[in-house]
Formats: C-alpha cells, structure tokens, sequence
C-alpha cells in the first residue's frame, strides 16, 4: 500500500509539474536532427515539420534524406534541407554542423539522435566494433554538442540527447550499444549539472526511451522478446515537447520512469526479469 501510494504521489507530482506546450514556439525554429532518414529521426522531423520549423536533417544515405525534406516541405517546414555525413568520420560531424549554423544562420535546437548498426547477440569479443560504434554513438554526440553550444548559448537554445533504458540498466545481447548510451548519460549528466552551475542558457534534455517500434529495431528483436514496442511518433514528439519545455528529461513510454527509478530496489528480481525476457537457447 505504502508503494501505490507513493507511485500515485510520484505521478501527481510529475503531472502538476508538467509545463505547457506552445506549438507556436517552434514556428520558425532552426532545428538540427540527425539520424533523421528513418526511424524516430525521420519522425522527428515530420513533427518538427508540422509546427513550421526550419530543419537541417543528416544520416548517410543522401537519396533517402532527399525523400524525408521533400516531405517535411509537404507538411509544411519553413525550410527542410539534408547533408549526408558519416558519423564515424572524424570531420563529418563537424560539417553537419557547420552546414546547419550557415544555412540557418544560427541554431535553435539541436537533436543528436543517429546510432550505427550493432548486431543484437551474445558479444563476440569484437573489440574493433565496440572502438567504431563509440566513434558514431558517442564521440560525435560530443563533438556536435561542443561545437553547437555557442550558437544555442546565442539563441537560448536546447540541446536533446537521444538515450536509452539501455544507458541506466544492462541487458544482455547489446553490450557494444548498451555501452555507448552508459556513456551518453555519464557525459551529458555531467554536462548538465556544469551548464546549470555556469547559468547557461542552453537547456539539455536526456531522453530515455523504452522499444519502439522502428523497422530496425523490430528487425534485431523479431522472435527474441515479447516486450511490447511503442509507436516511433509518439516517441518523437514526446522528447520534441521536453526539449521544447526545457525539461532535463523524458521518458517514453512513461512506465520507463518508474523502471529506472526502481531498478536498484530488488535487484536480484530485475536480473531475473532482463534475462527472462528474452528467448535464447544455449
Ligand atoms: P534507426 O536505426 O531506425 O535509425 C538510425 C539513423 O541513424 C538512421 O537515420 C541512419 O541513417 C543513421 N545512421 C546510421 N549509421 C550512421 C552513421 N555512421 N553516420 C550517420 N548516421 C548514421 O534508429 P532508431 O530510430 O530506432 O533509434 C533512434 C534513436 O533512438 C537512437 O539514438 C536509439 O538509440 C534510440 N532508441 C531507440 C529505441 C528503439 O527501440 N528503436 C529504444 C531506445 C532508444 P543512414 O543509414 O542513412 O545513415
């Protein structure tokens, strides 16, 4: 009883606390999305498309970002233009941001979201891969947001970062991915707590989301779990309108919450519950 009713204080709180959202906010916003040909980017920008935005979106393949801004159009962005860039290079990174600074005259949002291919099995002992997927997932994330922070400062701007579950609790099967959202979280942690300290004025939020139902996240867990995986959009404009509140986080779907809040509690039940939830033969 004392649990249920400390959940219900909890999810009282958290919803008096929730800011409104003005859609109107983003009209005319300067928004950077990577990873943003397919998936939850590609969402993203759709959304951030509807409310008028002006977008640069990046990812590698430069034929399907063509198809995404040609759309974003359609649904109405001020502006949607693509640069291709491969995020395990150690220039692309800073091209697409400096492409979306000149193009849009400065930066409003910035939503590092991409994250390279990684198998979904038992770990190989392929150390080369875990050097290359830190490249992408991690090293880049640091180098745009370093590179950004002047323009958001400028524009009172946010920063979103695209995490995981998988950053605040292990699961078997993703050691190489599991590892670079851990570090997402350690760093951009931290980097919150000094942009406070300092009064800066950009805000970072660390999204935490559960499985969501993208092609290839479905692809790698088809026949291996039963967890249920929640709609792409949805997601999307749940961390639109965190970052667009300046919260410092978001969890969706919201049990997420709850999940890393309460991980520790019983430990040995959540092992019990990861490696269960999962179909594998020895
Ligand atoms: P997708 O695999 O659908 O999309 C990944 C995007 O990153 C694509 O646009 C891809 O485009 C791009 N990308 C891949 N490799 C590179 C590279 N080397 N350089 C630049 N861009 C690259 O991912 P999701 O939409 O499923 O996930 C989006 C975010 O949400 C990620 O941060 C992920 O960790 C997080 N998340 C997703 C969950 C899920 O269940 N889907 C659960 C928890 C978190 P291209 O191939 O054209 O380069």
């Amino acid at each position: 009883k004392l649990f249920l009713a400390s959940v219900s204080v909890v999810l009282i709180a958290n919803r008096w606390n929730a800011p409104t959202f003005d859609p109107e906010s983003l009209k005319g916003a300067r928004v950077l999305v990577t990873g943003a040909s397919t998936g939850i980017g590609e969402q993203m920008a759709y959304h951030y498309a509807r409310f008028g935005a002006q977008i640069v979106i990046t990812a590698r393949r430069e034929h399907v970002l063509k198809q995404v801004a040609e759309r974003c159009l359609s649904l109405g962005a001020q502006k949607a233009l693509y640069i291709s860039a491969d995020m395990s290079s150690e220039s692309d990174p800073d091209k697409a941001l400096s492409f979306a600074l000149d193009q849009l005259g400065g930066l409003d949002y910035l939503v590092l979201n991409h994250i390279g291919p990684s198998p979904f099995s038992m770990w190989d002992g392929n150390v080369e891969h875990i050097r290359w997927i830190m490249k992408v997932n991690f090293f880049s994330y640091v180098k745009m947001a370093w590179k950004g922070l002047e323009a958001l400062e400028k524009s009172k701007g946010s920063l979103v970062i695209v995490s995981s579950l998988l950053g605040k609790m292990a699961s078997p099967f993703v050691a190489p991915y599991t590892s670079t959202k851990f570090a997402l979280n350690g760093f951009f942690g931290s980097l919150q707590h000094e942009l406070a300290m300092k009064n800066s004025n950009v805000s970072l939020t660390i999204c935490t989301l559960g499985l969501i139902d993208t092609d290839n996240a479905m692809e790698k867990v088809k026949g291996k779990t039963d967890v249920p995986a929640y709609p792409a959009a949805d997601a999307a404009l749940s961390m639109i309108v965190a970052g667009a509140t300046r919260q410092p986080e978001d969890y969706y779907p919201w049990f997420t919450f709850y999940v890393a809040a309460t991980k520790d509690w019983f430990p040995s039940i959540t092992r019990y519950t990861m490696r269960n939830s999962y179909t594998y033969e020895p």
